[in-house]
């Protein structure tokens, strides 16, 4: 017999419920009721919760397709806070200073509770319409912050300017939009682009993604190109504007090929040569001006050892200080550590707006988005096991930072080394089997690409399903007692919890979510098809007037 916890999650992933979601309490000061609000839970992968993860990869499909096209200059305009908005807001900041006193007195269930808690009241604040995010608290999660400022790096000699000799530099005009064309029947059309980058061979490999001779296979090349891959795009699109002179916008995904090594798909607007993005894919390089890491001075059953009086690792034998990250760096020479690049080849293609071809790229450009990067492909034969194994081995021990525990196996003490580092422990993203080098942010997305956030492309589509069932959201107009028609009752939000008398189980919250949707969906149906029959009639009275 089927066990009914399994069919109740069955149900909830066909209807997009989702299945762990957080409990927000919104209490009504007018009135004092309070109810509990369930809140997806809003993560991007599969493996977490299904039907989540399914909705960021349809509002990530809805925000390719909407800055891939455009036509004009995205111009966001933001409206005023509502006072709604502003209680979420003020909540936030109260959570965010007891998780600091709570850290402070290192009460850290308490942390962790409320950086939970600070996670899902973010995501009420995008749920109530609010675009943009607030700085996150403890680890960051984020995929949306391409262009973020980058830390000065430290260029000391001119020989290390990373400029790309062989390509025009021009100025960037600020205009993103594409050039248009005129066909020969005077039809204009804004043609864009898919394009794939993607690194060079590191060996020959079979079809399964494994290689011909593992022996000669150059793992370590590979693992450096993975971590330094994000690096390398940005570097790409820097030359891309300067070669090109406009300010392309761009939507990438960052997934595995078969071989594991890191390829990029985008969508950009506009085109360009395929002359001129091949010779811009060609001369674009990343340089990585770090210690060298030719031999392994301390493995890691003779590494170095903290001393807590010359607060720095030692010799375990000599008791001598490694050298500092800074004194290792003024010894390195002309030649950086490593250099990565792309491979030959290069693949782009023009793209129409609204086409069925747009529409299947986006679904290819977004397909592996909702897995890890160890599960986007099968591996099925002990060949594949032995590959992703020698991989991830490698990248373990690849230095992420300067502040990598790694640098310890290479006889340098990481760059503000503190005591329980050691080698092939870095907690960093890269360095995990789930994200095979790839540690950084999946979707790569340019400021001025839709001209809106995340957050403004789910409120779009809220908005959108409440203007066609004729609703408004009742949060957003409580009538109140005292207050002038229209305008919100005050309310107080709070984390609801587990254990509160009045929260059901989650089988029976669970169960209330899914009656809820199918209702929506039985709404919308209706409202869908009223539309459908208000509008031939519409048509008819239109032409009637014409023909009149
Ligand atoms: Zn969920
Ligand atoms: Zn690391």
């Amino acid at each position: 017999m089927p066990r009914s916890v399994d069919a109740l999650r069955q149900l909830a992933h066909e209807y997009g419920v989702c299945t762990r979601p957080v409990m927000l309490r919104r209490t009504d000061l007018t009135t004092g009721v309070s109810e509990v609000i369930d809140l997806p839970c809003g993560a991007t992968r599969e493996d977490k919760c299904p039907p989540c993860a399914k909705r960021a990869r349809r509002l990530r499909q809805q925000q390719c397709r909407e800055g891939w096209h455009r036509t004009d200059e995205p111009l966001p305009e933001p409206d005023e806070p509502t006072e709604g908005q502003r209680s979420l807001i003020v909540l936030r900041a109260h959570f965010v200073f007891e998780r600091n006193r709570a850290e402070q007195a290192a009460e850290w269930d308490q942390v962790r509770e409320l950086e939970a808690a600070i996670a899902e009241l973010d995501q009420a604040i995008t749920e109530s319409g609010m675009r943009g995010h607030l700085t996150p608290v403890g680890k960051p999660e984020g995929d949306d912050q391409a262009d973020a400022p980058k830390p000065v790096r430290r260029v000391r000699s001119t020989k290390r300017r990373q400029d790309a000799p062989d390509l025009p530099r021009l100025k960037v005009a600020p205009t993103t939009v594409g050039r248009t064309y005129e066909g020969r029947d005077g039809h204009v059309f804004q043609p864009s682009t898919f394009l794939t980058l993607t690194l060079d061979t590191y060996g020959r490999v079979r079809n399964d993604g494994t290689p011909v001779n593992p022996a000669t296979y150059d793992y370590r090349r590979a693992a450096w190109d993975a971590v330094h891959f994000p690096a390398l795009l940005d570097r790409f699109w820097q030359n891309a504007r300067r070669a090109a002179g406009w300010s392309i916008q761009y939507f990438g995904a960052v997934e595995p090929q078969r071989r594991l090594a890191p390829h990029a798909h985008f969508a950009m607007r506009g085109t360009m040569s395929r002359d001129l993005l091949r010779r811009i894919t060609a001369a674009t390089y990343h340089q990585v001006w770090w210690p060298p890491v030719d031999a392994v001075h301390y493995p890691d059953h003779h590494a170095p050892i903290w001393d807590p009086d010359q607060k720095a690792y030692v010799d375990p034998d000599t008791r001598e200080p490694l050298p500092t990250w800074e004194d290792a760096l003024d010894d390195i020479g002309d030649e950086p550590v490593h250099v990565a690049r792309f491979g030959p080849q290069v693949h782009a293609e023009g793209v129409l707006g609204g086409t069925a071809k747009a529409d299947k790229l986006i679904g290819y450009l977004t397909k592996y988005l909702t897995k890890s990067v160890d599960t986007c492909h099968a591996i099925d034969t002990d060949r594949q096991r032995t590959h992703l194994e020698r991989f991830w081995h490698e990248l373990r021990y690849t230095p992420c930072s300067p502040r990598c525990a790694n640098w310890l196996r290479y006889g340098v003490q990481p760059k503000n080394a503190r005591p329980n580092q050691s080698a092939g422990r870095c907690k960093a993203k890269v360095h995990q089997r789930t994200t095979l080098g790839m540690g950084g942010r999946r979707v790569l997305v340019s400021r001025q690409w839709s001209g809106k956030t995340l957050a403004d492309h789910k409120h779009d589509t809220r908005a959108w399903v409440k203007a066609l069932l004729g609703v408004s959201d009742p949060h957003d107009q409580v009538p109140a007692t005292d207050a002038e028609p229209g305008t919100p009752a005050p309310v107080a939000w709070e984390m609801a919890r587990r254990d509160d008398p009045d929260i059901p189980p989650i089988q029976h919250r669970l169960l209330r979510s899914i009656s809820v949707r199918i209702q929506q969906r039985a709404q919308l149906n209706e409202a869908r098809e009223r539309q459908r029959q208000i509008k031939p009639d519409h048509d008819d009275a239109t032409t009637g007037k014409v023909a009149a």
